[in-house]
C-alpha cells in the first residue's frame, strides 16, 4: 500500500507525520521523499546511504550547420526554452520539459539531444535496515521537480508499505507525487491559513479520486474552522496531534514525534490498518 502524506502548505508537520508513520511500524517499510525542493526526512531517519545517482533529462542540442534560423522550434516551444531572433536558437535547459516537439517541427533535422542533470536520488536504509529511504533532491537552479519525483517513485516496491512525503501545495509536483497513491493523509493546522490550503488540497485529491482523511497538527491551538469544515464535508479526522514544547526541542536535535509524545506511537502504528479497513 502507498500512503501519500500531503499538505496544502509548508510548515504544517507533513514530514513529521510521514516519518512517524514509518517509525511506528514494526514491519519493513519504505519512505520516499518527493519534497524534492527541500527534502528533510533524512534528518530524522538518518539512513546509511548506499547509493547516489543523478537524474538526467534530455534537452535540445542545435546543430548550427544544419539550422536555417527559421525559428519554428522557438515558436512551437510552450515553455520558452528556445529563443531564436533570426539566429540559431538559444537553449535554456532549465525551462525545457523534454517534450520532443521542437525536433518534430524542425524542417532540417538540426535538433538532436544531450543529457543534463536536474537532481539526484539518494538510496539508503534506516533503523537497522528495516526502513528503505529514497530521497530526491533538485539541483540548485533547477525547477524541474517532476522528473526527479518520477525517478524517486521508480524505487517504490509493491510488497511493502510505502510512505510518500509529498511537496507542499497543489501544483504539478504534488500531482506527480500523488499518482499511484492508494490513500492520502492531508496534514493541516487549525488556523484560517491552514483551512484555506486544506480546502485546496481536498479539491485536488477529490479530482484525483484518491481516498483521504485529515490529520490536524497542533489541534489544541487555533480555532475550530478546520474541524467544522471536516464535519460539513464528511471528512474523517484520523489523528489530532497536540502542541507540545518538547516537539520543537526534539526536532531541533533531529528527534521525532515519539521522542516528544511517546504515547502517539501506538496510534500511528494503527493508521495503516485503519486505512485498509476504510479503503475496503
Ligand atoms: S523539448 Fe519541448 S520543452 Fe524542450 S525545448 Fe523542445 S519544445 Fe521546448
Ligand atoms: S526549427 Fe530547426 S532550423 Fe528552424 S531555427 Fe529551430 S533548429 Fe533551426
Amino acid at each position: 500500500m502507498i500512503i501519500a502524506v500531503a499538505s496544502g502548505k509548508g510548515g504544517t508537520g507533513k514530514t513529521t507525520v510521514a516519518v512517524a508513520l514509518v517509525l511506528a511500524s514494526s514491519e519493513p517499510v519504505a519512505y520516499a521523499d518527493c519534497d524534492v525542493e527541500e527534502p528533510n526526512g533524512s534528518i530524522f531517519l538518518k539512513p546509511e546511504v548506499a547509493e547516489v545517482e543523478r537524474v538526467l533529462v534530455e534537452v535540445p542540442d542545435i546543430d548550427e550547420e544544419k539550422c536555417t534560423s527559421c525559428g519554428k522550434c522557438a515558436r512551437f516551444c510552450q515553455f520558452n526554452a528556445l529563443v531564436s531572433l533570426g539566429t540559431p536558437p538559444l537553449v535554456f535547459p532549465e525551462l525545457c520539459h523534454s517534450c520532443g516537439g521542437c525536433e518534430i517541427v524542425c524542417p532540417t533535422g538540426a535538433i538532436s539531444w544531450r543529457k543534463v542533470s536536474v537532481g539526484e536520488i539518494t538510496l539508503g536504509r534506516s533503523d537497522g535496515g528495516r526502513i528503505s529511504v529514497v530521497q530526491g533532491k533538485l539541483d540548485v537552479g533547477s525547477s524541474l521537480a517532476p522528473p526527479v519525483i518520477r525517478q524517486v517513485k521508480t524505487y517504490i516496491a509493491d510488497d511493502v508499505l510505502t510512505v510518500i512525503d509529498c511537496p507542499p501545495g497543489t501544483s504539478c509536483p504534488v500531482i506527480e507525487s500523488l499518482g499511484d497513491a492508494d490513500y492520502v493523509l492531508l496534514v493541516t493546522e487549525p488556523t484560517p491559513f491552514g483551512l484555506h490550503d486544506l480546502k485546496l488540497a481536498v479539491e485536488t485529491v477529490r479530482v484525483l479520486g484518491i481516498p483521504f482523511s485529515v490529520i490536524i497538527n497542533r489541534f489544541d491551538e487555533g480555532d475550530s474552522g478546520v474541524e467544522d469544515y471536516c464535519i460539513e464535508e464528511s471528512i474523517d479526522v484520523i489523528v489530532r496531534i497536540p502542541h507540545r514544547r518538547e516537539m520543537a526541542e526534539a526536532y531541533s536535535t533531529g528527534g521525532n514525534l515519539f521522542d516528544a509524545i511517546p504515547e502517539m506511537r501506538e496510534l500511528f502504528r494503527e493508521i495503516p490498518r485503519i486505512i485498509v479497513r476504510g479503503v475496503k
